[in-house]
């Protein structure tokens, strides 16, 4: 079966779809192969076909593919569990490096004591995001005397 020469049915199959998608979608984020294999094998293969393009549809185009799957890493290193995957590796050559309020945030999402670099760069960042906007100095031009 093909997707739907129509727009009318189209635009249905994905209405349709739209509850698949989110529940696929949590599926990915908290369960796993298992319960993403039973869902998708419930599909009929018009489903299937049509379920990326979904999917593809819901997704925000105006974030970095870092935000979109920051959720994923479990920030497994080389250092502390194994080798680095390639994804792994992916996913940090997109994120700001410590000493940044990026990675402070980092730090504290994962319940971590930020490191000296990054507990600086907060205190900088917060100084500066508390400042007043500047004001124009007077030059003294236009000023009667
Ligand atoms: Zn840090």
């Amino acid at each position: 079966m093909t997707i739907p020469a129509s727009l009318h049915e189209r635009e249905q199959l994905a209405e349709r779809l739209i509850p698949v998608a989110c529940d696929l979608i949590c599926r990915v984020h908290d369960d796993g192969p298992d319960a993403i294999g039973r869902l998708l094998d419930s599909l009929a293969p018009d489903e299937a076909r049509a379920l990326p393009v979904v999917l593809a549809a819901m997704v925000p185009t105006d974030r970095p593919v870092t935000d979109l799957l920051a959720w994923t890493t479990t920030w497994a290193t080389a250092s502390d569990d194994g080798p680095a995957t390639p994804r792994h590796e992916a996913y940090a050559a997109g994120l700001k490096p410590c000493g940044t309020h990026a990675a402070y945030v980092r730090h504290k999402k994962r319940g971590e004591n930020p490191c000296g670099p990054c507990r600086q760069a907060e205190r900088a960042y917060q100084r500066n995001r508390n400042r007043p906007p500047r004001q124009p100095q007077p030059t003294g031009q236009g000023v009667a005397a």
